[in-house]
């Protein structure tokens, strides 16, 4: 275990029989260090995680069909953009396939809510990131009746079945959702409009989105309580202290990464001979 957590992030972070509502969103589940000790911690262990995931491109690269696959998924402000810049850009980029999901477009309308789903999952080798998932489809949709209950009601099993192939064909699903306050919402939505360097990030909706947040917790409590399954858990962020929930998720990569165990894949070649060709080139 990294020092200074005196739990795993993947023990202290599991969703099992958590109460939305009553978490603290500016707590810091098992580490014990302060902010100062977490940011040189996520410096060191970004170093590690890079390692790994040159390893699983090394072996994809080898034909090993296994991937990473993170799904963020949080309330606007609540750190994702972050999480992608911070954890996921201390990889190579390379070995990243990266997929936001926004408003379906028509043609995605016209099709199952998995099809776009399944044509951003990462290629073999690859660490996938997913900015909002399928999930969206279960939250965004239930809390602004977007369909019709009886057609929400069974995705959350659809969801559970589609995740059981995905790691079935070797994805290893890492699912994290950030929580933050209302107030820390408040906030950062401020920031947004007191800088003009935050803008470009601001959307009006943003606001109006707010009056929903019973909805959402409620929406998030259920997807908790009906997909976080032994295959694909849901781990739960506290997500106030930006440096936490980025330090929180490259533990989670990590823990994900290390059970591949994944090695450096052998040479193809016979790597005397070509020692031997090199000195007389
Ligand atoms: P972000 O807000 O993450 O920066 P965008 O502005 O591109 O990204 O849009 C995200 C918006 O798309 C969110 O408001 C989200 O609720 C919405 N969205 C995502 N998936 C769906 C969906 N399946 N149906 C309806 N709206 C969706």
């Amino acid at each position: 275990m990294a020092k200074r957590w005196a739990v795993a992030a993947t023990d202290a972070l599991k969703a099992d029989g958590l109460r939305i509502g009553e978490l603290d969103t500016s707590g810091r589940p098992g580490f014990t260090g302060d902010k100062k000790a977490g940011t040189e911690l996520l410096a060191e262990r970004a170093l590690v995680l890079s390692d790994l995931q040159e390893k699983l491109y090394a072996n994809g690269r080898s034909g090993d069909k296994r991937g990473v696959l993170l799904v963020l998924q949080g309330m606007d402000t609540a750190g994702k953009g972050g999480i992608v810049r911070h954890v996921i850009g201390s990889v190579d980029p390379q070995g990243v396939d990266h997929a936001a999901f926004g408003v379906p477009t028509p043609e995605e309308k016209r099709h199952h809510f998995l099809w776009r789903i399944r044509k951003a999952l990462p290629r073999a080798g690859q660490l996938g990131v997913f900015d909002r998932s399928h999930y969206e489809d279960v939250l965004v949709v239930r809390v602004h009746n977007l369909v019709p209950p009886t057609v929400w009601e069974p995705r959350y099993d659809e969801i559970n079945a589609f995740e059981r192939e995905l790691v079935g064909e070797g994805i290893t699903l890492v699912k994290v959702a950030l929580f933050i306050s209302l107030d820390e919402q408040k906030k950062r939505l401020s920031e947004r409009l007191n800088r003009p360097d935050k803008y470009w990030k601001f959307s009006a909706a943003d606001i109006d989105e707010r009056a929903f947040w019973p909805d959402y917790q409620e929406a998030y409590q259920a997807i908790v309580d009906r997909t976080s399954t032994e295959l694909a858990p849901w781990y739960v962020l506290p997500a106030d202290h930006k440096w936490y929930s980025r330090l929180a998720v490259t533990e989670l990569l990590i823990d994900a990464f290390e059970r591949l165990q994944l090695d450096w894949p052998p040479a193809k070649f016979d790597v005397e001979e070509q020692k031997r060709r090199l000195a007389q080139a």
